[in-house]
């Protein structure tokens, strides 16, 4: 290293202090790491890593709730992710948070319980608090996280009600913190492929929509069919993909709503919440969504549009990896059937890293509350649809 070399590095050292008072920047060229290609032409090209956030730079989350989609999906994303590291667990296990924290690097003071959550506050290196928690407390811990002053990114689906979803958007907008909900596929790149060719108009209007999303469920006692913690059945947990991808991939709202509900007596599971909801989805345009869910049905989990001009399915449509896109095109007078080639990202990074940019940037997330809220009202007005065995009308502005 010569001198001029030396007296740079020192001065870059110098600065770095001061550089991590401030307002934390999106990475820029700088930060990405080179390396020399090894491939020959023919190969397909390798990409180098990054520009990522330096660690200091990121934006911090705190973890509430360390349950399944925590550990094997959200902390493991961190990993891929551009802008965000995880800083901080809430957890009503310590032994279990204090582990999960040692592998994450996580400083053992950062971890909570539920009873300390209030502490947040004064961790600064917390920017957004995720909160990844049964249904039923998504409201309580969203107001909690909004008066101590941080941003929320919550699980879908947003609450159990439309009228918690309203609670939750106030209380985040009397606090001035962004609140958005976790609706995966909406960063998911087949997925956001398949609305930007329904935008370019390649499908022509769009005229049916199929959809399913079933599992089988097993243990009765869990949260999921308890209908207080969970506010409903398949419908709130996997049913609201088809009808959140019905409203995303159009850009249209519905207006009417017709429903079958299933829910056996003789089936320990399904004492509180619906076992199988199918359901249709009338717009305005004359487009047409048949969506079908279960907690009852081996693993289901396809979509498929029809447009006037060309079909699309998805299948999977909603899966954490491996969704597959299928297309037609007219070429000349020739239908052909196409498999666009997308590369696959985790989910997860690109949603947390899109609330980091909304919060780095003062922008407003592309999944906020209003869009939970707008699939809440459409889910009551489903549910009603099942029970009364007639089409509601969805009237006038759908939030
Ligand atoms: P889980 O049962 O695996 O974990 C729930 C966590 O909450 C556990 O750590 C549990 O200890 C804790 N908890 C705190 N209070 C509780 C209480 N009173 N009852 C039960 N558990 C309590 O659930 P999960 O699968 O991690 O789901 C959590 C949230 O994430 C839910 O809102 C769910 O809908 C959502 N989710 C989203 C996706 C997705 O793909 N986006 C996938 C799975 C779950």
């Amino acid at each position: 290293m010569n001198r001029r070399e030396f007296v740079r590095s020192v001065g870059a050292v110098s600065v770095a202090p001061t550089a991590l008072m401030q307002e934390p920047q999106k990475p820029n060229q700088e930060n990405a790491v080179q390396l020399s290609q090894i491939h020959g032409a023919s190969e397909q090209d390798e990409k180098a890593p990054g520009p990522f956030l330096p660690g200091r730079r990121r934006v911090g989350y705190a973890i509430v709730g360390l349950g399944r989609l925590s550990l094997d999906q959200i902390l493991p994303a961190f990993g891929s992710s551009q802008y965000c590291a995880p800083v901080a667990l809430v957890s009503g296990d310590k032994t279990k948070a204090l582990r999960i924290a040692d592998q994450y690097g996580i400083d053992s003071a950062s971890v909570y319980g539920y009873d300390s959550f209030e502490r947040l506050a004064d961790n600064p290196r917390v920017q957004a608090i995720y909160v990844v928690l049964p249904n039923g407390l998504h409201e309580e811990y969203v107001l909690r996280a909004a008066k101590i002053k941080k941003h929320i990114l919550c699980e879908k689906p947003m609450a159990r009600t439309s009228a918690e979803a309203r609670r939750m958007i106030a209380g985040c907008a009397a606090a001035n913190v962004k609140l958005m909900i976790a609706y995966r596929q909406q960063y998911e790149p087949h997925n956001m492929a398949l609305r930007d060719r329904v935008a370019s108009g390649a499908m022509g209007k769009l005229r049916g929509f199929i959809s399913s999303n079933s599992q089988q469920q097993g243990d009765p006692s869990q949260w999921r069919l308890n209908l207080k913690l969970a506010g409903g059945g398949c419908l709130p947990d996997v049913g609201l993909y088809c009808l959140n991808a019905a409203r995303f991939l159009s850009g249209e709202e519905p207006n009417e709503v017709s429903a079958t509900l299933w829910q056996p007596k003789n089936d320990p599971r399904f004492r509180e919440v619906e076992a199988s909801c199918s359901f249709t989805l009338k717009f305005s345009s004359g487009f047409v969504a048949s969506c079908s869910t279960s907690y009852d049905v081996h693993k289901s989990q396809f979509l498929r549009l029809e447009g006037e001009k060309a079909w699309a399915e998805l299948s999977p449509a909603f899966g954490y990896h491996g969704n597959k896109l299928r297309y037609s095109q007219l070429q000349g007078e020739v239908e052909t059937e196409f498999t666009p080639q997308i590369e696959e990202k985790n989910q997860f990074a690109l949603e947390m890293d899109h609330f980091a940019e909304c919060i780095l940037e003062n922008r407003a997330p592309r999944t906020p509350g209003e869009e939970g809220l707008r699939d809440h009202i459409i889910m009551e007005a489903i549910y009603e649809a099942g029970r009364t065995r007639r089409s509601v009308t969805l009237s006038g502005s759908p939030v």
